[in-house]
């Protein structure tokens, strides 16, 4: 952005959308609501007519409850215009993609844009899972290019996680902060890599309790209401497995799976791969893990628990139930085994893609997890974190229970968390 730009008024300031479908069109109200115009383009002019009128009836209810003035919406739909085409976009600062997740089509639609638009115009992909190396890869100036993965409901959820791909320069992510500040975002600052923050660390979310569903540790609703109970999670992980879609869940799964070269930690289970391929994918089609065909809905995945008769807290378990001020019985062990491996897998991405205090912001606002994992985990004491890790790897030989290499350097130099002033974030006694 040239200083000029910088210092206009807002009125003046045009920001770009390609694709009006379900990001496109929440991108759109929150960049006019921001005080920005917005010119969108779709492959038919009707499409946008349609995201907009959409966008309208939503101001219009805000308005009849009181949650918006009159005059916001009236100057936010006033800001809203249909593009003609790419010519749309000459005096943009910033145009932001989100055509379907498809990587021949965004390598087109980007290469195109980075032909025609001005050299100053910042050129944002809003994919979720594409990498964003590989979109960057052969794009004229592709210094000037980011990642800027919004949250669905758009409007409503305040992150942004901003991708770097390795050619992305220093002053494009600074204006990627801006745009997001303005947009009243809070940004997070990632390294291209599968998943990003977000979807990778939330992996362990559905894997852990899908693994224990697996092996017989507890039964559906039981490890939905530990987590809801215990964790402070608005949702179970089956709950909310249902209501993403089991099969939208298992392909981001299998994204990060192949992206990192298969690890144990991230290989799709078995159950949720065979509810797919039976069509159960949750809600929106009555069944999943659990059935909705009425109301209050009941359960319809049933496997075989194993007795937890003469079963005992161990010293690291209690530890951590000590530290949550709860008991140490059943719900806290199956609590802890999903908490600590998103922990691990916080505390992986923490020392490779984003600092440790975004990977935090990042679980709080893009999926409204109660506690940053870092923060919990300081909060509970690294060491205390690390012996639960030793006795779930104790029962297992695949791996998945390797404790971060950040982790152990932490409790090596005595950062133990709160108690030691230090942990995965700083801490003043
Ligand atoms: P969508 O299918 O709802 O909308 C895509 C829109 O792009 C459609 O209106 C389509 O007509 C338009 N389009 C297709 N080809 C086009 C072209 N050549 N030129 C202009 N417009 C074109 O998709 P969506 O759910 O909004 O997802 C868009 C992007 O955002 C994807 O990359 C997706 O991964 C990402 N994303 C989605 C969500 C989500 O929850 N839906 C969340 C975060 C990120």
């Amino acid at each position: 952005m040239s200083s000029d730009a910088a210092n206009s008024p807002i009125k003046d300031r045009v920001i770009g959308v390609i694709g009006a479908g379900t990001m496109g069109e929440g991108i759109a109200q929150t960049a006019a609501h921001a005080g920005f115009v917005v010119e969108t383009l779709d492959t038919n002019p009707d499409l946008v007519k349609k995201a907009y009128a959409t966008i309208h009836e939503r101001l219009d209810r805000q308005v009849e409850k009181n949650k918006l003035p009159r005059h916001e919406r009236d100057e936010t739909i006033a800001r809203l215009r249909i593009a003609t085409g790419t010519d749309s976009f000459k005096n943009a600062e910033l145009v932001i993609e989100a055509v379907p997740e498809d990587l021949t089509l965004k390598r087109r639609i980007l290469g195109e844009l980075a032909e025609k638009l001005s050299p100053r115009t910042v050129l944002a992909s809003n994919t979720s899972s594409i990498s964003m190396t590989k979109l960057a890869d052969g794009l004229k100036h592709p210094e000037r290019f980011i990642g800027m993965h919004f949250f669905n409901p758009a409007p409503v959820m305040k992150l942004v996680e901003l991708i770097s791909s390795p050619k992305t320069d220093f002053q494009t992510v600074v204006l990627g902060v801006s745009f997001a500040n303005a947009f009243g975002k809070t940004p997070i600052k990632v390294k291209d890599s599968p998943g990003f923050v977000v979807n990778r660390v939330a992996r362990p979310f559905y894997l852990e309790s899908l693994a224990m569903l697996e092996g017989g540790v507890a039964d559906v609703q039981t490890i939905d209401a530990a987590v809801r109970d215990v964790g402070r999670f608005p949702m179970g992980p089956f709950q909310l497995l249902d209501l993403i879609g089991l099969d939208v869940n298992l392909a981001v799964t299998k994204t990060v799976h192949e992206g990192f070269d298969k690890p144990a930690r991230f290989a799709p289970n078995a159950i949720q791969s065979k509810l797919v391929e039976q069509g159960r994918l949750g809600r929106k089609t009555q069944r999943g893990f659990y059935d909705y065909s009425s109301e209050p809905a009941t359960r319809s995945f049933e496997t075989p628990v194993r007795s937890a008769e003469g079963w005992k807290p161990t010293a690291a378990l209690t530890a951590f139930a000590k530290a949550l001020n709860k008991p140490a019985d059943r719900a806290m062990y199956l609590f802890a085994r999903i908490m600590t491996a998103i922990i691990n897998e916080a505390a992986l991405a923490a020392e490779t893609i984003a600092l440790p205090r975004e990977v935090d912001l990042g679980m709080k606002y893009g999926l409204n997890y109660p506690e940053g994992p870092l923060e919990l985990a300081d909060f509970i004491g690294l060491d205390v974190v690390q012996n639960l890790m030793r006795e779930f790897a104790a029962d297992d030989r695949s791996g998945r229970y390797e404790a971060a290499p950040l982790l152990l350097k932490h409790i090596a130099e005595g950062n133990l968390g709160e108690k030691s002033a230090a942990g995965f974030l700083r801490h003043s006694l």
